[in-house]
């Protein structure tokens, strides 16, 4: 039962992972993810790189509920 939303798998170089999340491919470049393909205006990240991604956008944007 999986309609819609995310589906394929993930974007970065070289990871054949499932998709978890799509995200604006602009970002994931300037979090200096490697891309399959950087033509393109979403990109697929797994659940792993997606982590990775959040790990440098952290500065950015707070996202998290972590609370120093
Ligand atoms: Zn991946």
């Amino acid at each position: 039962m999986e309609n819609s939303s995310v589906e394929g798998v993930c974007d970065v170089n070289g990871c054949e992972a499932e998709s978890e999340r799509s995200i604006a491919v602009k970002k994931v470049i300037e979090a200096g993810l490697p891309l399959k393909n950087e033509s393109i205006k979403k990109v697929q990240l797994c659940k792993q790189h997606y982590k990775e991604f959040k790990k440098t956008t952290k500065k950015d944007r707070e996202l998290d509920k972590l609370g120093w």
